[in-house]
């Protein structure tokens, strides 16, 4: 599933080869997405792109009519292409510009999205996010507050899209192991100090992880247009009965949530 540095790299990828160029057509060949794509995208057709943002794992592609959606689910994949390159099986959605480039969207299990939003509003599924973990928004007092008297654990608790937005399963392990927090512990149970230090390290985990998938960029018109899970180093993320590379500890895995969890019984307390 693309987490938030691979659908930032994929912003980064796409933005300019479409950003000032004129939408001259919309085409849905399956609209049958999570949800039903709807006729408003149409209304990206003769508009020129003004921007391509990014809230949470959303994609914008930002006109004066409005913005299209785009979210690439479990298995989307964005790819710029000439007009005239064949399709492949399950590419649902393209956008073409009046640069000859076509925005193309494919998605084998369907569970991404393309959806419409008006000038000057929210969509639905956007209104409760939680603040982007890159802005200065984003800090020890949100993690603090928010958590004072919660029983959940911390691992969920960061992974809570209304709390903080785009913190997936691999880098939520590795901050954790980073800040040296138990991610079993009750998030109410967690003193400032210590979510000053997990935030620090949540943003330079991201941070890393779209620098590294920055140096893919190059590739990404080409090939299958998925900047796929970038080489990170990982410290902690299915690293079970390795040594820790701190303290030469065996490292432990638990299911917490249904997701598969990493930490060290003695560097994680
Ligand atoms: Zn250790």
């Amino acid at each position: 599933m693309p987490e938030l540095p691979e659908v930032e790299v994929s912003r980064l990828g796409i933005s300019p080869h479409i950003t000032d160029q004129v939408v001259t057509k919309v085409i849905v060949r399956n609209g049958r997405l999570r949800w039903l794509v709807p006729d408003e995208v149409q209304l990206l057709v003769g508009q020129t792109v003004k921007a391509v943002t990014r809230r949470a794992k959303y994609l914008f592609i930002e006109t004066q009519a409005g913005s299209g959606i785009l979210h690439l689910g479990m298995s989307g994949k964005l790819r710029v292409v000439d007009k005239d390159v064949e399709l492949v099986k399950h590419d649902h959605i393209d956008i073409e510009f009046s640069n000859g480039k076509v925005l193309r969207y494919n998605d084998a299990r369907r569970f991404g999205s393309f959806l419409w939003q008006q000038p000057n509003t929210t969509h639905k599924l956007l209104m409760k996010l939680g603040p982007e973990p890159l802005t200065d928004e984003f800090d020890a007092n949100v993690l603090f507050d928010q958590s004072r008297g919660k029983n959940t654990v911390v691992k969920n608790f960061i992974m809570d899209n209304h709390i903080v937005v785009g913190v997936g399963n691999i880098y939520a392990n590795e901050s954790l192991f980073k800040a040296g927090i138990d991610p079993r512990k009750p998030a109410g149970k967690i003193t400032k100090k210590k979510y000053a230090e997990l935030t620090v390290h949540i943003k330079q985990t991201l941070e890393q992880a779209i620098k590294q998938g920055g140096t893919t960029l190059k590739d990404f018109t080409q090939s299958d247009g998925s900047p796929g899970y970038f080489a990170q180093e990982l410290l902690v993320y299915a690293r079970t009965g390795k040594e820790c590379l701190t303290c030469q500890t065996i490292i432990e895995s638990v299911k917490i949530g249904q997701r598969n969890s990493f930490y060290c019984p003695s560097c994680q307390g």
